[in-house]
């Protein structure tokens, strides 16, 4: 690769432009080689004017550039380019291309009027080009898709076709379970859970081999994309990286966008289910979901309950009963459930729980006449949290006098080390090495210490004042029988006392032990209340 130097000027002008042509080429090899460029080539325009791009050196310049044969073109000043504008820029632009590097000794002419609007106009039009070739480019993929109907984006076919060389093709044995999906949904009714047991049954497996087992998602995915009555709309959306943001694995996070519609194109892709199964099927899915009800409901012992079986903590969610005769209505049922029972998978690993469901109120229910019975009086709460905090500090003082020992010990270490060292039984190398060592496990004792401290200080002062403060403004009012308290502040009753609620039935489920951790358990100790019992199923 070659460094070029280009240097022009026109007959009439040479006297008058004041820089000869030999003060341009001496100019432009002087600042080649303060930039440590060599295996310089001379382009020298004798008599040529400024108007006309088309001049002998010019076309060279610009063949070799083309040519890639050159990594720089120096040039006094961009009028010796040419006198125009456009021409600057074309020419500057064809340089750019090709990654050539262009330089211009007069460095001022940035500054001027001209320069700043040649500059601007430069980078504008390569934003400009950039755009051209990506829409040239997403342009030419969607012809590929219109014409051919080649779908690129995909990695994996969905679960009915195969992709073959761009395009979906039916597969005729796993189409055949798509319209069995679609039939057992609008007319059997079949929730997705009984569709994807069906499937386990059957033992058909989804389309990703890795996967073992069918998620309640792919079942829905296959009752709602279009694709199966032969639409397939590419370029529907677009990524957006979000700047600065960040996903768990470091990739920068995205967001996406829907275009304007006039802006999809349709693949056409051969049907499977025709359009009424399908529309059907969205009306179904529409009254599933008003039927299962995004209403919000409030759960008192929400991710409080613990089974006792599988050791998860219990969902609170509703239960749809069965239809009243009269009124044809189903009823609705709050309840808790462990999310064990029904796993959203089906198929291998998928482990049930054996725990049964229960119906919210009853437990709620139980837990707060369990709560009222044993918050009864103010002393016993307040005696209780001092006894708790208590311990609390005792074990902390434990604690802190073990780590104090420690210190001591470490000091003394240090010492006899100091010792050796003076009475020359080791070297100044090995007293500076052990010293560092022991000097380190100090800092993290002190460390470990000081944390401590603040601990402590913190457990005599938030966490007995703060809260037998909150716990006795609730307990005042509840003793008084202010009946109907908010939700939100009996659930932050329960939160203060109840750290969990364990549940564990007996093998024919119509018994259950519930075990309380937290302030109540010790609240109901105190007061001898006998909750080791097992109570009655809810
Ligand atoms: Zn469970």
């Amino acid at each position: 690769m070659k460094v070029a130097v280009y240097a022009r000027v026109s007959t009439e002008q040479q006297a008058s432009e004041g820089t000869s042509i030999d003060t341009q080429i001496e100019m432009c090899i002087h600042k080649a080689h303060a930039l440590g460029l060599h295996q310089i080539e001379v382009y020298k325009e004798n008599g040529a004017s400024g108007e006309d791009i088309q001049r002998p050196e010019m076309d060279r310049l610009r063949q070799d550039v083309a040519a890639g044969k050159i990594s720089h073109v120096i040039c006094a000043h961009p009028d010796r380019l040419s006198r125009d504008l456009t021409d600057k820029l074309i020419v500057c632009r064809e340089f750019e291309r090709k990654n050539v590097e262009l330089i211009f000794c007069d460095t001022e002419y940035r500054n001027t009027p001209e320069g700043q609007l040649f500059f601007n106009l430069q980078s504008a039009i390569a934003q400009y080009e950039l755009s051209m070739i990506r829409k040239r480019t997403s342009r030419g993929r969607l012809k590929a898709v219109e014409k051919q109907n080649k779908i690129m984006p995909m990695r994996c076919a969905p679960f009915g076709y195969d992709l073959v060389d761009g395009k979906l093709v039916i597969n005729e044995e796993e189409a055949k379970i798509v319209r069995k999906i679609y039939k057992w949904y609008v007319h059997d009714h079949l929730t997705l859970r009984e569709i994807g047991n069906r499937l386990v049954q059957l033992g058909v497996m989804p389309k990703r081999k890795e996967s073992k087992h069918w998620h309640q998602s792919s079942i829905s995915r296959i009752l709602t994309n279009q694709v199966y009555i032969g639409i397939y709309l590419y370029n529907r959306r677009k990524t957006k990286k979000l700047k600065g943001e960040k996903t768990k694995s470091g990739n920068p996070k995205k967001i996406y966008e829907y275009r304007d519609e006039s802006e999809w194109v349709n693949a056409e892709v051969p049907a499977i289910i025709d359009k009424d199964l399908f529309e059907l099927a969205q009306e179904q899915r529409r009254k599933n979901l008003t039927n299962t009800g995004n209403a919000k409901y409030n759960y008192l012992l929400k991710g409080i309950i613990r089974c006792g079986h599988c050791g998860r903590i219990w969902n609170g969610t509703t239960y749809t009963g069965r239809r009243n005769k009269q009124t044809g209505q189903r009823e609705k049922y709050r309840c808790y459930r462990c999310p064990n029972k029904n796993p959203r998978k089906y198929g291998e690993g998928g482990q049930k729980c054996p725990a049964p469901t229960l119906r919210a109120e009853s437990i709620e229910e139980y837990i707060w006449n369990l709560i009222l019975q044993t918050v009864a009086d103010r002393d016993t709460i307040v005696t209780q949290f001092e006894k708790s905090a208590e311990s609390v500090n005792h074990q902390l003082k434990e604690t802190m006098e073990v780590l104090k020992g420690k210190i001591k010990h470490k000091e003394k270490e240090r010492e006899k080390v100091k010792i050796m060292f003076r009475r020359e039984v080791i070297s100044e190398e090995e007293m500076t090495r052990d010293l560092s060592v022991i000097n380190k496990e100090l800092k993290a004792l002190r460390t470990e210490a000081e944390a401590l401290q603040v601990q402590f200080s913190e457990n005599v002062k938030n966490r007995h004042e703060e809260q037998v403060a909150q716990v006795m403004d609730y307990v005042e009012k509840l003793v008084h029988h202010e009946a109907d308290l908010p939700f939100d502040k009996k659930r932050r009753i329960i939160q203060l006392l109840l750290d969990e609620i364990r549940l564990s039935f007996n093998e024919d489920q119509t018994q259950c032990e519930i075990t309380c951790a937290g302030y109540l358990d010790t609240l109901i100790k105190h007061r001898n209340i006998d909750s080791s019992r097992q109570y009655q199923k809810i």
